[in-house]
């Protein structure tokens, strides 16, 4: 019976095969729904209607190039790199070299009355990555929490490492904390009731464009530190904040560099969706515990881990974003910013005059619209395509409490801003 010869039993007892097995956490995601779909429509649309121009205002991607003065330095950080004195191999340590993280130090943290120092400060090749990289170092019995609606990559990230159950028909885990962030909270969603241990939150907020106040953020620090919680605070969209009284980094907040990891990318910050890079910031006072109860220095593992796995982000681009924070950089990449908050203001204006219900858009690139009366999440979609030829995003696509919005972003060209609440308005 030489079947039998290829059965073996493992010390759980279970049966098991020569077959290679997969880590069936995997299997647990609800697969890519959302683009994927959009996509589907999208191009089924294109098929009926060949030669019509859709206007996209649906992906999170930007529009406009680099700014002169991170071109410069990155043309001359290759040239460098082409020279033997100047030639550089790995970054030490994959951290980061210390001519960006003190760039950062100072430019994001100094400048708003926070001190951290430079071995606080994880160079990294985005905050995709990390935010999702980061629960690796902790245990898998902690319950995460979330938002409703949320970005997937901090919920799938949880999944894969099998720190959840399955998902229930409106695609909610078994096993972790959703908190809705609604129109009756702000989008804002406060401490919940049941004990949680990591705590995801995004502000300014993708998909509804909220931000955190002060006071906000201080509930979150003091549940925090009451509860021995860890907050992943993912601050993205910072660069977009324009209202004086708003933090910009949590560490704003007395008391939050016990208990936080912030998460900063140069991606919407400064156009560096395809060039990669961001960083994290994990401070020396945080710590977590084993299950004995001891004490154990959080940024240790995460260095630890980075260097394990991660070899650093390349110098051409690290040089690119410390020019960033230069005089010139950062006068060039607030300009392109400002471009992008000036199609939010129009969107927001427009639609408003519309009589449309729509949030977002003052400290964010996205407006979160409240589909019309008796028009769900995909059927406003689909009105917004056929009837508009523009694509927006299923709010509903990013967690339940989004059904009865469609997210919009403020990424696209202005004339196609323009024209696309035109269309809207012809609607
Ligand atoms: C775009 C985005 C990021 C940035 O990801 P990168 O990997 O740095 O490009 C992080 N978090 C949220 C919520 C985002 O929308």
């Amino acid at each position: 019976m030489p079947a039998l010869l290829s059965v073996k039993l493992d010390p759980f007892g279970d049966l098991q095969t020569d077959m290679v097995t997969v880590n069936e956490h995997f299997l647990k995601l609800k697969s890519g729904y959302l683009f994927p779909e959009i996509g589907r429509r999208v191009s089924a649309f294109k098929e009926r209607n060949p030669g019509v121009e859709l206007i996209k205002m649906g992906i999170g991607d930007v529009t406009q190039p680099l700014a002169p003065a991170v071109v410069d330095a990155m043309h001359r950080a290759v040239d460098e790199m082409g020279v033997g004195e100047s030639f550089r191999g790995y970054d030490d340590g994959g951290v980061g070299y210390a001519f960006l993280r003190s760039a950062i130090v100072e430019g994001d943290f100094s400048s708003r009355g926070v001190d951290l120092d430079l071995d606080e400060v994880f160079v990294s090749d985005g905050a995709k990555c990390d935010t999702g990289n980061m629960q690796e170092i902790f245990g898998l019995d902690n319950r995460i929490a979330v938002a409703d609606p949320v970005y997937p990559v901090y919920v799938d990230t949880n999944v894969m490492a099998g720190r959840t159950g399955s998902a229930d028909a409106i695609g909610h885990y078994e096993g972790v904390c959703y908190m809705p962030a609604t129109a009756e909270n702000q989008f804002v969603p406060a401490p919940p009731e049941t004990p949680v241990d990591l705590i995801y939150l995004c502000f300014p907020n993708n998909p509804t464009g909220a931000v955190a106040t002060r006071a906000d953020l201080s509930d979150w620090v003091a549940y925090a530190r009451d509860r021995k919680a860890i907050i992943l605070y993912d601050a993205a969209y910072e660069a977009f904040i324009t209202e004086s009284d708003i933090p910009h980094t949590i560490y704003e907040v007395d008391g939050a560099k016990e208990v936080a990891i912030e998460f900063r990318s140069f991606s919407k910050k400064a156009g560096f969706t395809g060039v990669r890079c961001g960083y994290s910031v994990v401070p020396r006072e945080l710590k977590a515990h084993t299950k004995q109860g001891q004490p154990v220095d959080v940024r240790m593992l995460w260095h630890r881990r980075h260097c394990t796995k991660f070899n650093g982000v390349s110098y051409v681009t690290q040089v690119g974003a410390a020019a960033v924070y230069s005089p010139q950089g950062s006068r060039q990449t607030q300009a392109t910013i400002d471009y992008y908050l000036g199609n939010a203001r129009v969107i927001r204006e427009a639609l408003a005059k519309l009589g449309y219900t729509v949030f977002g858009g003052v400290n964010a690139p996205y407006l979160w619209l409240k589909t019309p009366a008796g028009i769900d999440s995909w059927g406003f979609f689909d009105r917004l395509l056929q009837q508009a030829h523009v694509v927006g995003t299923p709010g509903v696509g990013f967690g339940p409490s989004g059904e009865g919005y469609v997210r919009l972003t403020a990424f696209a060209q202005s004339e196609h801003v323009a024209e696309a609440l035109d269309r809207i308005a012809r609607l």
